[in-house]
């Protein structure tokens, strides 16, 4: 599936083809939805881990909230007949305790649990001694310094196999996802720790089923290392996420239609080729600065300008226009409205903020 390229050694165990596949449904319900579930996934050869959750933590009391530690017995039942790794969720020293003595291959530590730093320390003093493969999904909201603190505080007490999981953050205002994936902040751990393997649960992202290949396959093309994806039985009968949890069959399908790609490239001409696009894009991005810097320089004279005038920075007319005048301009150049929108708010930002700071100056002054 996927090409062999510098992926950490102890990621073989877990993966089919260097890709880590874990799937499996959201809760463990009963003996026999856990068991159907991983005999159905057993016979798709790209699945090497199954996930369930034995607590679950639902946002509000009175709904299912899991088997408990029952359903490992159910998990070691899984591994006899499949021969499957098993995954589960812990969020404290109990769930940790029981999942070590239960022979649980992997842990994560869910979303809610990374948001709260005294959760992870506790959880991380618990598995001190151990060498277990524990997943660190990112925290509910996009603070990527929360999670990477939890990374940190795992790596810390000795951990040497970490993953970080990307499932997305809570959307504050209307957004088709569940949780939006903000893959800015995916690529920027990717980048500050080019070592640590980060997985993506497409199925959170996407909330429901008709957008997981999207996102899988987003996350695919910005070389995620494997999918936590949830899949149930009979999704319909789910007594958590039913929504967002693909059938065995449905899976099959998902997977076929993936595409990966490699990511490196295979030969020097296309070595050369790429070199060529690049030099372009750094000679646009040399001009693009010098047109930015100028704009900046021409704000600044306004600011100056409206100082000794004595008016204020904001201008919501001309502001209006601007937005107006240039989100056409920007179609017109077949560029995207949302981010033709965001540049210039960023632009607008940076201005104010220019002739902010020169109004605060030219006040001193004149209060000299
Ligand atoms: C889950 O994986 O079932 C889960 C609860 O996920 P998250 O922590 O990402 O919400
Ligand atoms: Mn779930």
């Amino acid at each position: 599936m996927k090409k062999t390229d510098n992926k950490p050694k102890w990621l073989q165990e877990f993966s089919v083809n260097n890709f880590i596949m874990i799937a499996g449904p959201c809760s463990a319900e009963s003996e026999q939805q856990v068991i159907e579930t991983a005999l159905e996934l057993k016979k798709i050869k790209e699945v090497s881990v199954f996930r369930t959750g034995l607590w679950k933590p639902r946002t509000r009391p009175g709904t299912f909230e899991g088997i408990g530690h029952e359903g490992f017995q159910w998990l070691k039942k899984v591994k006899e007949l499949t021969g499957l790794k098993v995954a589960v969720e812990v969020a404290s020293p109990h769930h940790v305790e029981l999942s070590l003595k239960n022979n649980v291959d992997i842990i994560w530590i869910g979303a809610r649990t990374t948001s709260n730093p005294f959760s992870i320390q506790e959880i991380s003093r618990s598995l001190t001694g151990t060498d277990i493969c524990v997943m660190v999904k990112n925290p509910m909201h996009p603070d990527l310094n929360l999670w990477i603190g939890a990374i940190e505080r795992l790596h810390k007490i000795g951990l040497k196999r970490i993953a970080g999981i990307h499932r997305g953050f809570f959307p504050y205002s209307f957004s088709n996802f569940r949780n939006i994936p903000r893959w800015d902040i995916f690529i920027e751990l990717k980048r500050l720790f080019p070592t640590l393997p980060v997985i993506t649960d497409p199925s959170h992202i996407a909330g429901k089923t008709q957008l997981i290949s999207k996102v899988a396959q987003m996350a695919i093309d910005l070389d995620t290392h494997g999918l936590m994806v949830e899949v149930h039985a009979h999704p319909a009968e789910a007594l958590s996420d039913s929504g967002q949890q693909f059938s065995p069959l449905e899976f099959k399908k998902f997977i076929s239609e993936l595409k990966f790609r490699r990511s490196v490239g295979l030969n020097k001409d296309f070595q050369r080729e790429l070199d060529n696009f690049r030099s372009q894009i750094d000679m646009i991005d040399q001009q693009l600065f010098e047109f930015v810097a100028g704009r900046m320089k021409v704000a600044k004279d306004i600011g100056e300008f409206k100082c000794r005038n004595d008016i204020t920075i904001l201008q919501l007319k001309r502001w209006a226009e601007i937005l107006k005048t240039r989100v056409e301009l920007g179609k017109e150049f077949g560029l995207n409205e949302e981010f033709t929108r965001k540049l210039l708010q960023l632009i607008h930002e940076e201005a104010i903020s220019i002739q902010s700071e020169i109004m605060n100056r030219c006040a001193e002054d004149r209060n000299k």
